[in-house]
């Protein structure tokens, strides 16, 4: 049983560099998150909860078609206007500098599941949900980090500025607009709007985006690669916004839709990426084809998968992601 836990804690603590600093910020930041979620059910302002969810969007996306599949991934090209966008928008969540969570997640793809991937799976569901923040980083990480090429975000002008600024754009963009707008516009008191609309918000943005990482990469269907971990997560995918086709991902990591289906409510960043793409702003976007898909899924998958397009799937999953905000 002890033995159990801790795998799934990933503890070996005699052997981890815990950062207590960290540690601290976010317990503190969870404390302040469940009173968020708790005034949540109390006399919220109906647009304050309209301004949370769209936020909430505005921040996944951030994270989903900025952090990772544009500037990680480049599945697709964009303007400066693009640039500017999804920087500013990939700011709404602070989860470090575009440019170290861009290395970092470069890495995990490059090294997956070894100790030079910074959240490896197979150091327990604790660790690499969360846990990796919450300890130094492994020296493989450390020293493999630095044979990433990083050399278009470093010629990248808005990445740089946001990398020299990174704090005070997360104090601007995380916190005081999620806070200010709905007290200055329609009077939501400001603890509402400080520990619900931006809080309790950045919370669970932050473990959506961690869910990828671990249950993603842990239980699921694994389609298009036997071989690897990463999963194929229906329930991830429903909250993080298209991102829980991990198994696929994994196997095509510069298509843009990050999943075989593009047309599907669990799938907003393509729909939103779609979106950019239609007024122009965002141009040649990669994704496999299907005899690609095909040919894969014979030499590596399951060929017996088929797709899942379930009308009732989509709604109720993307039901629960509002419900969760609203
Ligand atoms: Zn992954
Ligand atoms: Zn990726």
């Amino acid at each position: 049983m002890i033995c159990r836990l801790r795998n799934w804690f990933g503890v070996r603590f005699g052997h981890l560099d815990i950062v207590w600093l960290n540690v601290f910020m976010l317990s503190m930041i969870h404390v302040a998150a469940l009173y968020g979620f708790y005034l949540k059910f109390l006399n919220v302002n109906i647009y304050t909860r309209l301004f949370a969810i769209f936020y909430c969007h505005v921040s996944g996306c951030g994270v989903t078609a900025g952090r990772h599949r544009y500037f990680s991934h480049r599945s697709f090209k964009g303007n400066r206007a693009v640039d500017i966008l999804l920087a500013m928008m990939a700011c709404t969540t602070f989860e470090q500098s575009i440019y170290t969570w861009c290395r970092d997640h470069r890495l995990h793809h490059k090294h997956s599941e070894t100790d030079a991937d910074p959240y490896n799976s197979n150091r327990g569901f604790f660790f690499c949900h969360v846990g990796w923040i919450l300890v130094r980083k492994h020296k493989d990480v450390k020293e493999k980090g630095k044979s990433i090429d990083m050399s278009d975000l470093l010629d990248n002008p808005v990445v740089m500025f946001e990398y020299k600024y990174c704090l005070q754009l997360a104090l601007i963009f995380t916190v005081l607009i999620p806070t200010l707008v709905p007290w200055y516009f329609w009077n939501e008191s400001l603890a509402v709007t400080f520990f619900y609309g931006t809080v309790y918000r950045f919370v669970l943005i932050l473990h959506i985006t961690w869910s990828v990482n671990s249950f993603a990469h842990l239980y699921g269907m694994r389609n298009y690669d036997k071989h690897i971990n990463p999963a194929e997560n229906t329930y991830v995918s429903t909250i993080s916004m298209g991102e829980g086709f991990h198994n696929y991902h994994h196997t095509f990591p510069w298509d843009y839709k990050a999943a075989e289906l593009s047309n599907d409510f669990r799938n907003f960043t393509t729909f939103f990426i779609d979106s950019l793409a239609y007024f122009g702003m965002v141009t040649e976007r990669k994704t496999a084809s299907k005899q690609l898909i095909g040919k894969r899924i014979e030499r590596t998958g399951d060929p017996g998968y088929k797709s899942s397009t379930s009308i009732v799937k989509n709604i109720f999953g993307y039901l629960l992601f509002v419900v969760l905000l609203a």
